[in-house]
């Protein structure tokens, strides 16, 4: 075992947090966990783990599933493709592999929304294969150890950490030494305010040797974030009202919504019978994603139009929590007293 995993497996054995996924080795709560937190905080995630192990015990009770019952249970989470992925992946395992969970990385990373990293844990937590995992926390915990300037968002980057992942791994206890180098990232060697006096890698750390520490790791660039405008058409006629499926590729996609006009700009031309019937707008919200800023203002009518648009779906004012919708109407319908 090198220095270094002796290091970091010695206090992760002290240190660890006791997180309900860490206590099982089965791969299919190994690979909802890690599907779970890929976008979400471990705070926010761990609910959401229980509530699906609760609701879905299996994979085949995954699998076997209605889709919007799952989308309903991501509700709040957001990223929604992830939940998309689980099921298909689900049907995938319960009709091509018998229902058994693939026991190896080439087969894993196989699966809808699983990538190396992802494929690596559940390889190495479940079925003890020797594969580095290298997430966030790994790649800045990586860069500051040993200094390294090399671009984390670059090709050349992420080809030289996957190596030194995969030189510093302890091919005899893989699964715990991923463990313990994801922890030191996460809860020690923090983006901000690392803390190098607990940090059991402190004595061979060379950016706390040559003070670059807050320069690690480094990045290339910022990903462009691009501007839409939601206009959300919300038709009241005595407590009925149209909402519509997406059903588009792209940001949530089967899920429901109120029917929608798509701009540009903040500007949107509704037409003289909708400008007639419109009683009220509520003020502009913005929705952060990752790649997208999603700005939306809610429009309110007093009626119904004359022509109904084709996927419009009549449904009772009180029933639309019934279906999976985007957070960005969620909140939306919190702060509506009528709903
Ligand atoms: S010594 Fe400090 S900077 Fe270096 S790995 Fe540990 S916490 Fe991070």
């Amino acid at each position: 075992m090198s220095n270094f995993s002796l290091l970091i497996v010695d206090w992760y054995r002290l240190n660890k947090r006791n997180l309900p996924w860490r206590n099982s080795s089965n791969p299919y709560f190994i690979w909802l966990s890690e599907i779970i937190l890929q976008q979400t905080r471990v705070d926010q995630g761990t609910s959401y783990y229980l509530k699906f192990i609760k609701n879905y015990p299996t994979i085949l009770d995954l699998a076997n599933a209605n889709e919007q019952d799952i989308l309903n249970d991501w509700q709040g989470l957001g990223y929604y493709s992830r939940a998309r992925n689980l099921h298909f992946s689900a049907k995938l395992i319960r009709d091509e592999y018998k229902g058994q969970f693939p026991d190896n990385f080439k087969e894993i990373i196989k699966l809808k929304g699983v990538g190396q990293y992802t494929a690596s844990a559940i390889a190495s937590f479940a079925f003890n294969e020797s594969k580095a995992v290298v997430d966030g926390n790994v790649y800045r915990l990586l860069s500051r150890v040993f200094d390294i300037n090399t671009p984390i968002d670059s090709t050349k980057g992420s080809k030289d950490f996957q190596e030194l992942a995969d030189q510093l791994i302890d091919p005899l206890n893989p699964a715990e030494h991923n463990q313990a180098i994801m922890e030191v990232g996460a809860i020690v060697c923090t983006p901000k305010s690392p803390c190098c006096p607990s940090c059991p890698l402190n004595t061979i750390c060379l950016a706390k040797q040559n003070n670059t520490i807050l320069k690690r790791p480094i990045k290339q660039g910022k990903i462009k974030v691009r501007d839409r405008y939601f206009h959300y058409l919300v038709f009241d006629k005595n407590g009925r009202l149209f909402i519509e499926k997406r059903t588009e590729k792209g940001i949530w996609q089967n899920m429901y919504q109120f029917p929608l006009i798509e701009t540009t700009s903040m500007e949107v031309d509704l037409g003289k019978e909708l400008n007639e019937l419109k009683t009220s707008e509520s003020t502009t919200t913005k929705h952060i994603l990752s790649h997208q800023r999603i700005h939306t203002v809610f429009h309110h009518f007093n009626g119904f139009p004359a022509k109904k648009g084709n996927s419009w779906i009549e449904i009772d004012r009180k029933d639309i929590q019934d279906y999976p919708i985007p957070r960005v109407i969620d909140r939306y319908l919190e702060n509506q007293v009528n709903f």
